[in-house]
């Protein structure tokens, strides 16, 4: 992946992992259109279209008890930078002016770079005098607002946590780090993180999905740190007064009504936890859950891709399995019958138009960029080097869909490139290998023929990093083969 941005946010489907852009923060550097993946498209003329939200209708709520301020109060913002975080501590201190106290501010993380982890120290007191220094010391966090789980749960953030003192409302939702941008499988320990805040404050934590309820509430999660500081409030750790704070917000002047609007659902979010998960509640896509529900899921995708004829060797072949490698055999076979050559990306395509009109209003002009085979020149990086097509090439994109069916026959002009030959190769190596298999596997075998059916999951990518991972993948199938032809030596399945 050429750019290393966390607003490139994993997008989950039953045929793998793919990758969407999260609008509400990316910056459009476009950075990113130049990486080698062609489901990148420019859209322009367009503005983001307002996100169906589901209304709250607000109850009256309680105020809290608040935090008496014992010399100073000290609060800790976390998040990540680009998302609004240095907002919050400006908001916070200007409140606390309002209100007649005083307070200090400081950015842990200097320029609050894109994507980058962001620490924000505010002491709030009844009078200038009683704030000695800024910076909030180990164990003296009173409040933490933790606009991101991973700044929060990090050790520096732990460390200023104090058990019984510190009280904190973070973020629970899983922002994407950079590591995503180099690993695809990259997920992020939530659970651990968690715990880890847990284990550190015990009794003080609340927890909810702000992005989320952002989301669904205020169409973007731009709103979802403002969120968090109104449950933080509620919360009682915030010693201003909500007055003083709609005030803050109001001279802020970004988006005043709807940020005030995003605090007061975040009150209520930490109120009524179980209403906000409702709303939370994402549109339920129903999954093939068994093995045979992933078959016909697959086998459709197929015949679709290419045809009936293709869709039935394929269940041809996985019918000669049972058990975990049947179900191993689907995934894996399914990954290389479906390798995505020009014909495939062309028909992918062709949702393009329709997709990011469910996404932007205006009249849209799409630029696709691609690296076409045979016209590409090669980039400093040794890559065939993108280019932005032209505004026609969208109309191709029927004509090259349907010429599928030449896909893998001598007329395939496509198909003569390493990359198309290798995709070929490994179905035929791939079918000769499972055969073996399925004929030589025993009891302490069964997890490297498991292993071995899988492993086509992870020839992923496109052109130079699909032949990379393919050559790591032509190494372990050379272990398990070996287990497999050699009983008595024994490689631990992945
Ligand atoms: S345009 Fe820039 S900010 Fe937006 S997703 Fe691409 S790399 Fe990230």
């Amino acid at each position: 992946m050429q750019s290393n941005c966390v607003s490139i946010v994993p997008h989950d489907t039953e045929l793998g992992r793919n990758r969407a852009i999260d609008q509400s923060s990316c910056n459009k550097d476009f950075s990113c259109v130049s990486g080698f993946c062609p489901s990148f498209v420019t859209v322009s003329g367009a503005q983001l279209k307002k996100q169906a939200t589901t209304a709250i209708e607000l109850p009256d709520m309680p105020d809290p008890d608040m935090a008496v301020i014992n010399g100073t109060h000290n609060i800790v913002i976390t998040g990540v930078g680009g998302t609004g975080v240095v907002t919050i501590g400006a908001v916070l201190a200007m409140a606390a002016h309002v209100d007649g106290k005083a307070a200090s501010m400081m950015e842990m993380a200097g320029l609050a770079q894109k994507g980058g982890a962001v620490h924000i120290h505010c002491r709030v007191a009844e009078k200038p005098d009683d704030i000695a220094a800024i910076r909030v010391a180990t164990g003296e966090c009173d409040t933490l607002i933790g606009g991101d789980l991973v700044v929060s749960a990090a050790s520096k953030t732990l460390g200023l946590m104090e058990q019984g003192r510190t009280r904190a409302v973070v973020n629970a939702h899983e922002i994407m780090t950079g590591e995503f941008t180099r690993d695809t499988d990259f997920t992020l320990p939530v659970d651990q993180l968690s715990l880890a805040l847990s284990a550190r404050i015990k009794a003080g934590l609340s927890m909810f999905d702000a992005s989320d309820l952002a989301k669904a509430v205020m169409g973007d999660a731009i709103f979802s740190n403002m969120m968090v500081f109104g449950a933080a409030w509620q919360q009682g750790g915030v010693p201003v007064s909500r007055g003083a704070i709609h005030r803050a917000i109001e001279l802020n002047g970004t988006a005043a009504a709807r940020n005030i609007e995003a605090f007061e659902g975040g009150r209520w979010a930490y109120l009524h936890p179980d209403a906000a998960a409702k709303v939370m509640a994402p549109d339920f896509v129903e999954l093939p859950k068994t093995t045979g529900e992933r078959i016909v899921f697959r086998a459709q995708h197929l015949r679709e891709y290419q045809d009936a004829a293709y869709a039935n060797r394929y269940t041809d072949f996985v019918d000669l399995f049972d058990g975990d490698l049947r179900d191993a055999v689907a995934m894996g076979y399914h990954k290389l019958l479906s390798y995505k050559d020009e014909y495939e990306v062309a028909r992918l395509l062709l949702q393009t138009r329709k997709q990011a009109e469910a996404a932007f209003d205006g009249d849209l002009k799409l630029t696709h960029h691609l690296a076409p085979p045979l016209l590409a020149r090669t980039g400093p990086d040794g890559r065939p080097k993108k280019i932005a097509m032209p505004h026609i090439t969208p109309k191709l994109f029927p004509l090259l869909a349907r010429m599928k069916r030449i896909r893998g026959t001598r007329w395939d002009i496509f198909g003569r490139t390493d990359e198309r030959r290798m995709e070929r190769a490994l179905i035929v190596e791939y079918e000769r290998d499972l055969a073996m298999v399925r004929d030589a596997v025993r009891p302490d075998t069964q997890d490297a023929a498991i292993a071995l059916a899988r492993l086509p999951l992870d020839i992923r990518g496109f052109g130079p990093v699909k032949m990379a991972n393919a050559q790591k993948a032509a190494k372990r199938r050379e272990e398990l083969l070996a287990v497999m032809r050699a009983p008595h030596r024994t490689v631990a399945a992945q």
